[in-house]
């Protein structure tokens, strides 16, 4: 079946608001941290704070936090459309080179890395590679109605400030509604 151009327009925002409302979503729960968020119509959009400042061989915690984060995008986006975009491409792009550097990661996600690269033959790179889509796409369905609230959100909107996205995380609609333009 081939699509309407509205048809195409309306997949395309619906991708980009999915993915960044991922982002988005995860910026707050696991960095704390409330973030502007805003959808183009071609489908492309933009929710990372630029310039983020970690130290990748002292905040272990921090620097999974961001790569569970930057994830999140696609688990998010994949998670509503079922379709593989190239939607992820850069954040993937990044995520690599966080690990081609070779971070100091939490304990926990080593270990359980280490034990699959045993299993499956894999090597660690690898194994910690899949960890992070293992780990995102567990907090995308632990927050999914929390996502969805922010994707619709941006839908609607195109875009939404650090403290709609704060508003929509707390499901307090009315407020977002009033703040936006
Ligand atoms: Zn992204």
């Amino acid at each position: 079946m081939k699509l309407t151009k509205e048809q195409w327009r309306q997949r395309q925002l619906t991708a980009a608001a999915y993915h960044e409302a991922g982002h988005a979503v995860a910026r707050c729960v696991l960095l704390g941290r409330s973030t502007a968020v805003t959808i183009n119509p071609d489908g492309s959009g933009l929710s990372h704070g630029t310039g983020a400042s970690f130290d990748l061989y002292r905040e272990p915690d921090v620097v999974w936090a961001h790569l569970v984060m930057t994830d999140a995008g696609f688990a998010a986006e994949y998670k509503k459309t079922r379709v593989l975009t190239g939607g992820g491409r850069e954040d993937w792009a990044w995520i690599d080179d966080i690990l081609s550097r070779d971070p100091y990661l939490p304990e926990a996600v080593v270990t359980s890395a280490c034990r699959w690269a045993r299993r499956y033959g894999d090597g660690l790179d690898k194994s910690i590679r899949y960890a992070v889509e293992q780990a995102a796409r567990r907090f995308v369905r632990a927050h999914w109605a929390t996502i969805v609230r922010v994707a619709d959100a941006l839908v609607e909107h195109h875009a939404l400030t650090a403290e709609q996205v704060q508003d929509a995380l707390e499901d307090r609609e009315p407020r977002l509604l009033r703040g936006t333009t």
